[in-house]
């Protein structure tokens, strides 16, 4: 499969787009009302994207996966979020493992790739945010201490999503405390934690209660003992190795967003010409009529730079900027049309049967996670302004 970026016509993209369609049509606004509603893992939606292949699309073909690029990847997300379906079940399945990848031993990637690739194993948990530190991750407590070929894990980490559902955790720990490092973003190191060996031996997941379906917990470590072959790179390198992750994480999400996006627009269209009200449909009205066509055009706009992201990134070319602005474009475009979406359906905007509200909820979280808006705004302050440093 030709794994070039997206250009107009591309026929390998239009028949992911469709194969992915064709997948989610399986999983229609009832089978997601249930899960909402009981707060359950969509187990059989995860299982039939594994068994499709698309989770393993970024990885490699030699370890398994079909080797496409961040283009063909956003594609498939983006078309998952459009249908109504929810991604955020199983999205980091399909990038967690590019720290392993890009920085991981030959063995590292031998042993663990082609799991992740066939679905045995599950590398969908990552470890950073602390209760503590928030988005300050340099200041994060959680210790991994080396003691012969092992080291010991002591901390708590908090909105750990999936962790329930996940055999592997990607962790971001201290191994040399902060006051004898040379550089500050020097002594956190990345690390493989075998969640399932763990689980009895220290390790307690606790899950979250949120406003959406997401499957997020609270992970605490007791002495949990990681074997030293597990370290990713270098020790005390690991926040390079995230931050280097980021910008994938950030276009992919970017690309969920202008799925969700399209969803409104689409549910709020066929409400606006359907809906009757004063004897002709509510879309004739300019103060329904124009929320609509604003969403649409921010939308497309914020495709402009996703796609923008993508092509660079998939280019291999510094793409920090890009890969921020979209993610922040995208996240509230969609918000936008969330918005418009309620307020076209008026009373049945809040009814769970049209959906709405649950993608409501579900698409408010990207304007916080997996970054929140602030921290955009302040690295484009600092790093493309040339702004003084806020945080
Ligand atoms: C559902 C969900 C799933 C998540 N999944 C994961 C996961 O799988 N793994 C993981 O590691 N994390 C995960 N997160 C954590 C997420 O990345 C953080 O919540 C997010 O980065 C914000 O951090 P915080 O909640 O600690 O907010 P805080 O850092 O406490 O910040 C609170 C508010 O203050 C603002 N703020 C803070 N400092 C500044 C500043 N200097 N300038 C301007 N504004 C500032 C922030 O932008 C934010 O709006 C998840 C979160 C949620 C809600």
């Amino acid at each position: 499969m030709n794994a070039g970026s997206e250009t107009a016509g591309d026929t390998d993209l239009d028949q992911i787009r469709e194969a992915v369609r064709a997948l989610c049509a399986d999983f229609p606004g009832e089978y997601w009302r249930e899960k909402d509603r009981e707060r359950a893992y969509p187990q059989e939606f995860v299982t039939a994207l594994t068994e499709s292949g698309f989770l393993a699309c970024l990885i490699p073909e030699e370890y398994g996966g079909s080797g496409l690029d961040i283009t063909h990847a956003g594609a498939i997300l983006e078309e998952i979020q459009r249908a109504g379906c929810n991604g955020g079940a199983c999205h980091a399945q399909m990038y967690t493992m590019g720290t392993i990848l890009r920085h991981g031993s030959d063995e590292q990637k031998q042993h663990w790739l082609p799991k992740i690739a066939s679905g045995e194993l599950r590398l969908q948990a990552f470890g950073v945010t602390e209760p503590t530190s928030g988005t300050d991750t340099l200041s994060l407590r959680t210790t991994a201490v080396k003691k012969g070929d092992k080291y010991i894990v002591n901390g708590q980490k908090v909105w750990t999503s999936r962790a329930e559902y996940s055999d592997l955790m990607l962790l971001l720990a201290r191994t040399t405390p902060k006051d004898q490092v040379e550089k500050r973003t020097d002594g956190l190191s990345v690390m493989v934690v075998d969640m399932q060996a763990a689980k009895n031996n220290g390790l307690t997941i606790r899950p979250l209660e949120t406003m959406m379906n997401h499957s997020s917990c609270e992970v605490f470590f007791d002495d949990v003992e990681v074997p030293a072959e597990n370290l990713i790179g270098l020790e005390g390198k690991g926040f390079r190795y995230i931050i280097d992750g980021m910008n994938a994480e950030r276009i992919l999400i970017a690309h969920e967003c202008i799925g969700d996006g399209r969803w409104f627009i689409d549910k709020g269209t066929a409400y606006a010409k359907d809906r009757n009200v004063f004897g002709r449909p509510i879309g004739q009205n300019q103060g329904i009529q124009f929320p609509i066509a604003r969403a649409y055009a921010h939308i497309e706009s914020a495709n402009l730079m996703v796609k923008e992201a993508a092509r660079k990134f998939d280019a291999g070319e510094p793409c920090g900027p890009e890969a921020n602005m979209s993610k922040m474009l995208a996240s509230e475009a969609a918000w936008e049309a969330a918005e418009m979406c309620v307020q076209t359906h008026g009373g049945f905007g809040f009814a769970a049967e049209y959906d709405v509200e649950r993608k409501f909820r579900e698409t408010r979280l990207y304007q916080v996670a997996p970054i929140s808006t602030n921290l955009i705004l302040g690295y484009i302050g600092e790093h493309v302004l040339g702004l003084p440093r806020s945080y």
